[in-house]
């Protein structure tokens, strides 16, 4: 499945989908949000400490594909200190990245999804943790799917 993915990319997704960071629940979490992927079966937990509309410290839990977790875990690592609103920004950025290929700006780390655009059935699973972490800002009490939207 990796066939196209830049070699340097690859290493950095399969690096991260097995150590991933920041992979444990938060205790005192102020929001949490689950995502669950029917086509490729990943389910993704977030956990988030919410300041002054301003995330503390994030984490997740789950199971699932390499680009699932890799996507979690360097989502995790990319917002903390943001806050809510860099995080819809920057979820508008991701999703626009890995369904076109093509990246918004300076994306860090993130960038390594952009090849995912290649492989429609895993443009899912990359967006995913997104999903959930948008609305667990929200405040959003169900469960996320990625069949109930659009990607
Ligand atoms: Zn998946």
């Amino acid at each position: 499945m990796f066939d196209d993915l830049n070699d340097l990319y690859q290493q950095v997704i399969l690096d991260h989908s097995k150590c991933p960071r920041n992979f444990h629940k938060l205790d005192h979490a102020t929001c949490t949000a689950q995502g669950h992927n029917p086509l490729c079966g990943d389910n993704v937990t977030l956990y988030l400490i919410m300041e002054n509309n301003v995330i503390k410290d994030i984490s997740f839990q789950g199971s699932g594909c390499a680009i699932s977790k890799a996507s979690a875990s360097i989502l995790t690592d990319s917002l903390k200190g943001k806050s809510a609103a860099d995080v819809t920004a920057l979820f508008d950025k991701v999703h626009a990245m890995v369904t076109t290929g093509k990246a918004g700006g300076d994306m860090g780390k993130l960038a390594v999804f952009a090849g995912v655009h290649k492989f429609p059935a895993r443009v899912k699973c990359a967006i995913l943790p997104w999903h959930a972490v948008v609305s667990a800002i929200d405040g959003n009490p169900e469960p996320v799917t990625t069949e109930s939207q659009n990607g």
